[in-house]
């Protein structure tokens, strides 16, 4: 059962960031304070006692931080922006089609429906799958804190296993990326042991833009291979500049396994899932190529 905690619903971001600084050293330095978005991490771990709290920060009142918002091809998401929403909005398929991919296999329905993106993003779990798609996207992380907001590339977010570069006090406010432009693709592929409502083996998502045939963006980024969600940056590399044969995206997909460092669990062996991560690399680089050259 749960170890007492209070629970405040502060109406505006303001009020949100004033409770939260009491975390970050300026108030009365108790670091027993977190955000609550949907719970469905949070309570499962405070339940768990896997985590402590003294009071949780309610998100769900703040009308600011919901909604979709597209702008000169930028795409903004508020950090209250559930799976369900995402899959709800008729523009995301073209704005983020690799997320609203991930969004179809997010656990079930009820969780969807209240789950965020920016919790999945927050709750730092390598298999966190929103996370692989935003990678693929370029998408960056305002974060704000009593002091003003920064902006942070979600590449250079992750630290290490559940350590990020969120700062006490500070909440994520919004996720922002452009929309692929219609010379690229962007694919995301979930592999588990059941369709739905089960943990990610290996998640492996991609964009691929091409111009007078050469390749001239490519993002590949692994889900549940390594302690934190990254970018098989060196694989990348060996596809900007070049037409994508077959024998080019197989050595791609050969190096996106040396970029990974997967462990046994329970759900896989880490040689399935350096296996794993070699098919799914071949495969998605496969068809975001025919797809942007061929249309197909
Ligand atoms: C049955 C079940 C199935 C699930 N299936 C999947 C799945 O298929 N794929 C998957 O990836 N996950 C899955 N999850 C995990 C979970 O649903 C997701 O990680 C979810 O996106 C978390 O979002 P939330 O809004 O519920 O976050 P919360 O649980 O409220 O918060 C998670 C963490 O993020 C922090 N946080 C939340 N919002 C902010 C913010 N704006 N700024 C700063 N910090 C913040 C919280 O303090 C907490 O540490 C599942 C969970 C359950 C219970």
């Amino acid at each position: 059962m749960f170890a007492e905690f209070d629970l405040v619903m502060p109406g505006d971001l303001d009020e949100a960031l004033d409770i939260l600084a009491e975390a970050s050293g300026d108030g009365d330095g108790d670091a027993g304070i977190l955000p609550l978005a949907g719970g469905t991490n949070l309570v499962v771990d405070l339940r768990a006692r896997r985590i402590r709290a003294d009071k949780l920060v309610g998100l769900g009142r703040i009308a600011a931080l919901r909604g979709i918002e597209r702008s000169n091809g930028r795409v903004t998401i508020g950090a209250g922006t559930t799976l369900s929403d995402i899959l709800r909005d008729p523009g995301m398929a073209e704005a983020a089609p690799s997320l609203v991919d991930s969004a179809r296999v997010f656990a079930g329905q009820m969780v969807r429906n209240t789950a965020t993106v920016a919790g999945n993003v927050c709750c730092g779990s390598p298999a966190a799958d929103t996370v692989p798609p935003l990678l693929s996207l370029d998408a960056e992380l305002t974060l704000a804190g009593r002091g003003g907001s920064r902006v942070v590339p979600l590449a250079d977010f992750f630290l290490g296993y559940q350590e990020n570069e969120r700062r006490p006090g500070e909440l994520v406010t919004g996720i922002s990326w452009d929309a692929p432009k219609p010379n690229a693709a962007n694919l995301f592929y979930k592999l588990a042991r059941r369709k739905g409502d089960a943990i990610t083996v290996v998640g492996v998502a991609v964009t691929v833009a091409v111009e007078a045939g050469k390749c001239t963006t490519a993002r590949i980024a692994l889900g549940a291979v390594a302690p934190v969600v990254k970018r098989a940056r060196e694989a990348e590399a060996l596809l900007e500049g070049e037409a994508l044969t077959p024998e080019l995206i197989e050595a791609a997909a050969r190096q996106a396994v040396e970029d990974s460092s997967p462990i046994d669990d329970v759900r896989a062996s880490a040689d399935y899932r350096r296996h794993s991560v070699h098919a799914l690399t071949r495969r998605l680089l496969s068809q975001a190529w025919a797809q942007v050259t061929e249309g197909g």
